[in-house]
């Protein structure tokens, strides 16, 4: 059996480790140490650099530097370079190729399989996004795990009994809180919330900004304006503030800056209240989080056995102060928190190696999943919470007399409102039965698999008819056969307003998308350049024939 490393893709350092046979053990990158930033930067020369050499770099070519990729992943954001253009995927199989390079060298032997854990409230399109990368890079990603379980796996021991374990999750740029039952060798996430823009990133800026204020004040020179310096600063204020974690007062120091010929030295004192004063609104949200998780479990604060800390941030002091203020502890115990991810997913890769499932994972649906209704509402079908696998169904019916067609459009998230979710794409039944309004029933199912995939389809209780996407790794840019979002879900949805249109409204647009249309159907060529550029034609004149012809809705008949 080949072996598996567990990796930790995290948003400012990543970290990979394996199974020795007896335990979990990490894997130093080539400088021997065991984080790897993040970061990813081209040399003039048109080297590629990962890890610390692209952070060193990223001080004097900022343009040429991405980091916090983590926090794109599964959008549309691209970054360019040189004038090339580069994905949250392309960037991520670059960081997660250094970790499969450094591996190989470390273990001395081929890795072609990896567990790669992602938070757990990434969406469907962002957990695709991971395994696109892996793929990019040579490396199957045998198992998306979510960062709080793959904690729990190494921290919570593995021992007889029951437990109530909590996992706070506090990193660079993202915060998770997680309820987990421990029985025995079966794991159950009970509850699961989190934030997706909430870490030590938001610190370094609020910091920042405190010490360009105070040195605008005193010089009348904004260094916003200067990348390359503000960039050092960043980094200085990002040391201080990890050096407040163990003393009281520390000084963001930038000696010699030269500006205009005229040398200014840069030096301002940050002690641990100013600083905990300016993060603790951001810390008191993830109590709030947290306390909110502890409830949906059915826990209770007191009846927590292990509270387990991961994340660089959660050593911050403050952190453990709240803590053990809301839980009612006397001490936050700590076992590396960098490292306590990248090891659980080395235990479960080893389970998988060595084909022991005695051990069982049970996760939870991180954010609800369903439909949009009429009136811009959205009606979730599978909630939050709920054990993978999952399912849920519901039965909608037409809006309007005669109503043959309906576009269900797929979203996630916890807003009542379409507009609060985000989209994970659309799709058309047609050939519903023709029947007064309210009469049709249509069944929309959703399934969760344990992979985190969703497929969705939608049934005409009356005639049958039926149609099911699944949103798969490659959604973003499927072929005509697959997915729900991206070309298919644009094609269908420009195929049903055209039909509507022909008959009535512009014939000379009709035309025009019939053309594009006729373009995307017979493109192949799905991911390449051109084939974007046909579906962002498409996406305009979606949009515009929108304002036409009014998208067929259901709309909920209860259930
Ligand atoms: P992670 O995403 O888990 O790698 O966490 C990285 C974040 O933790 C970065 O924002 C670091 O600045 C922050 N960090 C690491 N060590 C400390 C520390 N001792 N005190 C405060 N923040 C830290």
């Amino acid at each position: 059996m080949k072996r598996i490393i567990g990796i930790d893709l995290g948003t400012t350092n990543s970290a990979a480790a394996f199974w020795d046979g007896d335990e979990p053990r990490m894997i130093p990158n080539d400088r021997g140490m065991n984080l790897t930033p993040s970061v990813v930067s081209w040399s003039p020369n048109g080297d590629v650099l990962v890890g610390e050499s692209a952070k060193n770099q990223a001080v004097v070519h900022v343009d040429r530097t991405i980091s916090q990729v983590k926090r794109s992943m599964g959008t549309h954001n691209t970054y360019t370079v040189d004038g090339d253009v580069y994905s949250p995927v392309d960037v991520s199989a670059l960081i997660l190729g250094k970790l499969k390079d450094d591996a190989e060298k470390f273990l001395g032997e081929a890795v072609e399989r990896a567990v790669v854990t992602v938070p757990a409230h990434f969406g469907e399109a962002a957990r695709a996004a991971t395994i696109q990368a892996g793929r990019a890079c040579g490396l199957d990603v045998v198992r998306i795990m979510n960062e709080p379980t793959a904690a729990a796996l190494c921290g919570a021991g593995r021992g007889e009994g029951t437990r109530r374990i909590l996992v706070y999750d506090l990193g660079g740029g993202t915060f998770d809180a997680t309820c987990l039952l421990q029985d025995g060798r079966t794991y159950t996430v009970k509850s699961t919330a989190g934030d997706r823009n909430l870490g030590g990133l938001d610190f370094d800026a609020l910091l920042l900004d405190e010490v360009l204020s105070a040195f605008g004040e005193q010089t009348d020179i904004d260094l916003r304006a200067h990348p390359a310096l503000l960039q050092q600063i960043r980094d200085s204020v990002e040391r201080a503030k990890v050096e407040l974690s163990t003393r009281n007062s520390v000084d963001v120091a930038l000696p010699f800056i030269g500006l205009g010929g005229a040398a200014v030295h840069l030096s301002h004192t940050v002690d641990r209240d100013s600083f905990s004063a300016l993060i603790a609104p951001m810390l008191r949200k993830t109590i709030k989080i947290t306390l909110q998780v502890v409830r949906e479990a059915g826990f209770g604060v007191q009846g927590i056995d292990a509270l387990i800390v991961s994340g660089g941030s959660s050593r911050i002091p403050l952190v453990h102060t709240y803590l053990k203020r809301s839980l009612g502890l006397d001490e936050v115990h700590m076992i590396n928190p960098d490292e306590v991810v990248a090891l659980g997913a080395a235990v479960q890769a080893g389970m998988i190696e060595r084909g022991v499932d005695t051990v069982r994972v049970t996760d939870v649906v991180a954010q609800s999943l369903g439909v949009e209704t009429y009136g811009n509402h959205f009606v979730p079908i599978v909630r939050r919470n709920t054990p993978i696998p999952a399912r849920g169904k519901r039965v909608f019916t037409t809006v309007s007399d005669e109503q043959t067609v309906v576009e269900i459009h797929i979203l996630q998230g916890e807003s009542d409102e379409v507009t609060g979710n985000t989209s994970l794409g659309r799709f058309v039944l047609s050939g519903i039965r023709k029947a007064p309004q309210g009469e049709a029933r249509i069944e929309v199912v959703f399934e969760f698999n344990e992979d985190g995939m969703v497929s969705v389809s939608a049934f005409d209780v009356d005639t049958g008819v039926r149609h099911s996407v699944s949103i798969a790794p490659e959604s973003d840019r499927a072929s005509s056969e697959r997915g729900a979002s991206g070309l298919e879900a644009i094609r269908s949805r420009v195929q049903m307003l055209f039909d509507r249109l022909r008959s009535d409204i512009d014939a000379e647009l009709a035309a025009e998308t019939s053309q594009f249309l006729k373009l995307a159907w017979d493109s192949d060529s799905a991911g390449t350049e051109e084939t974007y550029e046909i579906v962002t034609a498409l996406e305009a004149l979606a949009d515009e024939l929108s304002s036409y012809a009014d998208v067929a809705e259901v709309r909920s008949a209860g259930s």
